[in-house]
């Protein structure tokens, strides 16, 4: 990198720490680039670190060594079952994904292992499996980012305990039930410990998990190549030279600076999911909520748009979606609570519309249950739809913002976040559904629940049913009778996790224009690209897989390219 008083020349300059910038810098730096990496926020992270982490690769090491039986032709099947629209960029996916898991093991701190079970999300699609292309971040010891470690975003409240403590799917069954048996006790017992010792020196729990863990691990294998990386640092325009991006505008601190790149500019700034004015440009009916990092604003758009790049929009839907329920006071104050696995599939629980009635499995996908929200819509309103239970269900399972386990959550009721009456009729009344059509809903719910066959919508069908449910409840682990007051119901409303639709771009990660034509020096990743999931949500980690694949061929492409 060379400096002169307001302009900065490197190799390649990438814009927005989350997982597709990070994986795009680090693997330019692996390959021998002088790269730069600009985050607008004062924290890398983005909302890469809020997230679960998953990544979705079909292919890898890991599931191979762990003996699953999965193959790249049974992903393609899967996957052309769900997209309808051809694109070359996943067959290049599935092709590479392994490669990259791998080089990024070999070369770097990001790495990974397969979840023993995460089944596909459309589980009774053909070349659907139930464990194989769903990978996890390893934990990371945030203690090795010293003093950087409060420079990595942290975690959303939904993850997190006791001041800061991270909590894996894996933690849950030991922190509720401790004394549950031997091993729970320890477990819980040792996690407890290193969190008192954490809270002496760090703001919060050093022993990060899932997006954390990815994020942490793409920033300290930057640190240890000596990748530098600009914070409040935000991509203003691109410059233009003879039809070439040459570089960028970037505001630092406030103060305009010119960085010239000789070999690319990289955008992934995050797309538009954490933007409730950018998102409800696309979606219908408008949206309240944003989950994703209010950073991930739609910028990389824009900029690319104003040098020619075309968006590709003609998606399943513009958006990844899930229902949310409101907590102002969560996510930063923005107050939205994504019901993603814990809740909707247990067994006790039922979401209806504004007549009482059952609109769908509830325990499908996020993405798909608000899909379902948005068809019963059309009709009946289901906007907001209701999840209702009765006290044991809350007890056992927690609901939203109610973890499970707790005897009380008067909170909840005052607050508004939840309904609660003695009555069928009487909860009716408070949240404004028919009476009538929830007192039918529930008691074919009981009926079902004896003989563990849901005959209206299937639920706890599928192995993605079953998964998220309670393996210990007979004869269906995703359905309970709704027995005994009080009842209780809580509103959850349409929201996205990240936006799908995005900037044009080839398997490289070159920006499209209008034609098709590439626009030379120009490259995204992340979800500043395109989704090649095309608005579909066939599994857990489609965002994020694409995000390093594409970032990875994007810091290839430039490394490669000798123009
Ligand atoms: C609760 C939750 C759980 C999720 N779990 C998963 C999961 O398990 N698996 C999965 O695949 N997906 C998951 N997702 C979605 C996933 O987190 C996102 O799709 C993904 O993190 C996007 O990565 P990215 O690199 O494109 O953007 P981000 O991680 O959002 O990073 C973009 C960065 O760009 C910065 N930026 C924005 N504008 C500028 C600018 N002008 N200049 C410089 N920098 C800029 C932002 O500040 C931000 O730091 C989840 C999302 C949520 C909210």
């Amino acid at each position: 990198m060379t400096a002169s008083e307001n302009m900065t020349t490197v190799d390649v300059a990438v814009f927005g720490a989350g997982a597709g910038g990070m994986t795009a810098a680090l693997v330019c730096a692996l390959q021998g680039l002088d790269v730069l990496l600009c985050e607008k926020s004062p924290q890398v992270g983005g909302t890469t670190a809020t997230s679960a982490g998953t990544i979705w690769i079909p292919g890898t090491q890991q599931a191979r060594r762990a003996g699953m039986a999965d193959t790249i032709a049974d992903a393609r099947r899967y996957l052309d079952a769900i997209i309808r629209t051809a694109d070359d960029r996943r067959e290049i996916y599935l092709n590479t994904g392994g490669d990259v898991v791998e080089y990024l093991d070999r070369h770097s701190e990001v790495k990974f292992s397969v979840y023993a079970k995460h089944p596909d999300y459309l589980a009774n699609r053909p070349g659907s499996t139930i464990a194989g292309r769903a990978l996890a971040p390893l934990p990371f010891d945030g203690r090795l980012l010293g003093a950087d470690f409060d420079l990595l975003r942290p975690p959303i409240g939904e993850f997190m305990a006791l001041g800061g403590m991270m909590i894996g799917r894996d933690d849950i069954e030991p922190l509720t039930r401790p004394f549950g048996s031997l091993a729970s006790f320890r477990k819980a017992a040792s996690l407890v410990w290193r969190q008192m010792k954490d809270r002496l020196k760090h703001r919060r729990g050093t022993r990060l998990l899932m997006g954390n863990a990815l994020a942490a691990r793409l920033f300290y294998s930057l640190r240890r190549k000596g990748v530098p990386v600009w914070l409040n640092a935000s991509l203003q325009e691109l410059m233009l030279d003879g039809g070439r991006v040459s570089g960028a505008v970037v505001q630092v601190d406030g103060e305009p600076r010119r960085i010239v790149a000789r070999r690319g500019v990289v955008l992934a700034t995050g797309g538009f999911g954490g933007s409730v004015e950018r998102l409800n440009d696309h979606v219908r009916p408008k949206l309240a909520h944003a989950v994703a990092f209010a950073g991930a604003e739609g910028d990389g758009m824009r900029i690319a748009r104003a040098v020619g790049a075309a968006i590709e929009d003609d998606h399943e839907t513009p958006v990844f979606w899930t229902p949310v329920s409101e907590t102002g006071w969560l996510n930063g104050g923005r107050g939205a609570y994504p019901h993603l696995a814990l809740d909707r599939a247990k067994p006790g629980l039922i979401a209806v519309n504004a007549a009482g009635r059952r609109f769908g499995d509830e325990a499908v996908s996020y993405h798909d249950f608000v899909l379902g929200m948005h068809r019963s819509h059309e009709t009946v309103p289901t906007i907001p739809a209701w999840l209702v239970c009765d006290r044991a269900f809350i007890g056992k399972y927690g609901l939203g913002r109610i973890p499970p386990g707790r005897r009380r959550w008067h909170w909840a009721v005052r607050s508004g976040y939840l309904a609660e009456a003695d009555t069928i009729d009487g909860l009716a009344g408070k949240i404004g559904v028919e009476a009538a059509g929830l007192r039918a809903s529930i008691e074919q719910n009981n009926r079902f629940a004896k003989t563990g066959e849901d005959e209206a919508f299937g639920k706890g069908s599928t192995e993605f049913d079953r998964n998220n449910g309670d393996p210990r409840h007979q004869p269906n682990p995703c359905l309970g009778p709704i027995a005994a007051p009080p009842y209780y119901a809580m509103a959850v409303y349409p929201s996205t996790l990240g936006s799908s639709v995005g900037l044009k771009a080839d398997a490289d990660g070159r920006v499209l224009d209008a034609g098709a034509k590439p626009i030379a020096g120009l490259y995204a990743c992340g979800n500043d690209m395109a989704s090649i999931m095309r608005g579909t949500y066939p599994g857990p980690g489609i965002t994020l897989g694409p995000a390093l694949v594409f970032g990875y061929r994007a810091a290839m492409a430039i490394a490669a390219d000798r123009n």
